[in-house]
């Protein structure tokens, strides 16, 4: 029995975990696997009820799962918090605490969806691209870091880069065995020409692939040329393989790429432990949307994609994850919609469907596709 935390957390965050609980439910009552889900609660309603975004039955919790799937957290109402106990730093804990060193971010084109992308469809058709960024290392954690005043009356801001080589290959090794089951190819991005932390991560990327990877297609690329190449040509890279600050950057611009945030899943992995099993979290990219919430309209799908990729990381559930993947194509391809992804300009043959209503077309797709996988088997 494998066991999954659900934290739900905040704004849409309970209405799309809703509908990533069902599908949960229906892969329990139709395969041989089985999942025990129990929640937690995290960001601002965690804040309400317990004084902290992350409290330590939580955190506890979520240690001993094999897998957590958290929704969204933040919103206006704890805007005004204290910066040390926001919504938000309640998930950095988790992440930090857990040691998810790192973060992948697929950004995939759905045939259906090619021209919600805000570039032409001959440039993102197809796209199927992975952004392994490193999440609890670099400038975001490293220190001296603050704000003082100068004598001469000026302030002064500071934060530091900073690498290890054990931080390097870590993360670089996850990017080698994921580009092991994709097209093969890792871009290792950062500035090596204006940075030394850059050059000692170009080298020590270079060196682990010498030593352990030569098989995979290595290519090093400075981050601002990656940002520029991603729009240009983003079919060309397969894995990317990056630092905290210009993974977050490059992610989110990798994400636009296909022009909807409503269908964007992550993972967050650590170490794999002497058992095998590794910490995991599981989130949509997206935020709390506090301007749709409780309106029954949010696009479940980046959470039940978020689902798939627990699948194939956590459980080793390879066709499940291939299953509930190509059921979310098919309903997209029937043209079902929820509003985030319902066509700008001509929306014939497009059915506007609210989150629930999205959820139940997933699971009717999951009943059509499961015999016809059978007999493929
Ligand atoms: P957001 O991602 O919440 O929303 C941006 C826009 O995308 C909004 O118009 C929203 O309606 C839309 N959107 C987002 N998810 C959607 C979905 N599933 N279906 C349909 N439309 C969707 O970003 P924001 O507005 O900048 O932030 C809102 C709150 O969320 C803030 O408090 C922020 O701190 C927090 N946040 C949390 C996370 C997280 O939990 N990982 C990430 C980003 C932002």
């Amino acid at each position: 029995m494998s066991k999954i935390v659900l934290l739900p957390g905040d704004g849409l965050g309970p209405e799309v975990m809703a509908e990533a609980v069902k599908v949960i439910g229906w892969f329990n009552s139709n395969f041989v696997t089985k999942l025990e889900t129990s929640e937690g609660d995290i960001g601002g309603c965690s804040i309400d009820k317990h004084g902290v975004p992350l409290s330590d039955a939580t955190l506890k919790k979520c240690r001993e799962a094999d897998a957590v799937l958290l929704a969204a957290v933040g919103g206006p109402k704890w805007d005004k918090v204290d910066y040390a106990i926001r919504p938000e730093a309640g998930l950095l804990k988790l992440r930090k605490e857990l040691e998810l060193f790192a973060n992948l971010r697929p950004a995939k084109v759905f045939d259906a969806l090619v021209d919600a992308s805000t570039l032409k469809a001959s440039v993102v058709k197809g796209l199927d691209i992975l952004i392994v960024r490193e999440l609890t290392g670099g400038v975001y954690f490293g220190e001296p870091r603050g704000i003082e005043n100068l004598p001469n009356g000026e302030r002064r801001g500071v934060n530091t880069q900073v690498y290890t080589t054990h931080e390097i290959h870590r993360v670089a090794r996850v990017a080698f065995e994921l580009a092991r089951k994709r097209n093969n190819k890792v871009c290792s991005a950062e500035k090596a020409n204006v940075m030394e932390s850059g050059k000692l991560w170009r080298e020590e990327v270079t060196a682990l692939h010498a030593a352990e990877y030569k098989d995979v297609n290595l290519s090093h690329m400075y981050a601002d040329n990656c940002a520029m190449q991603l729009l240009r040509n983003p079919a060309q890279f397969d894995v990317i393989v990056t630092d905290n600050l210009f993974g977050d950057i490059l992610s989110d611009e990798a994400a636009m790429l296909t022009g909807s945030l409503g269908m964007l899943p992550s993972a967050s992995l650590g170490a794999v432990k002497p058992d095998g099993k590794r910490a995991a979290l599981y989130e949509p990219i997206h935020g709390s949307a506090p301007d749709i919430a409780g309106k029954n309209i949010a696009n479940p799908l980046a959470t039940i994609l978020s689902v798939a990729m627990m699948f194939r990381y956590s459980f080793g559930m390879m066709k499940e994850a291939a299953l509930l993947e190509q059921a979310v194509e098919s309903v997209l391809a029937k043209g079902l919609r929820t509003a985030d992804i319902m066509p700008t300009g001509d929306s014939a043959g497009c059915k506007k469907l609210s989150t629930s209503d999205m959820g139940a077309a997933l699971l009717a797709e999951l009943d059509a596709l499961k015999p016809k996988m059978a007999a493929r088997a």
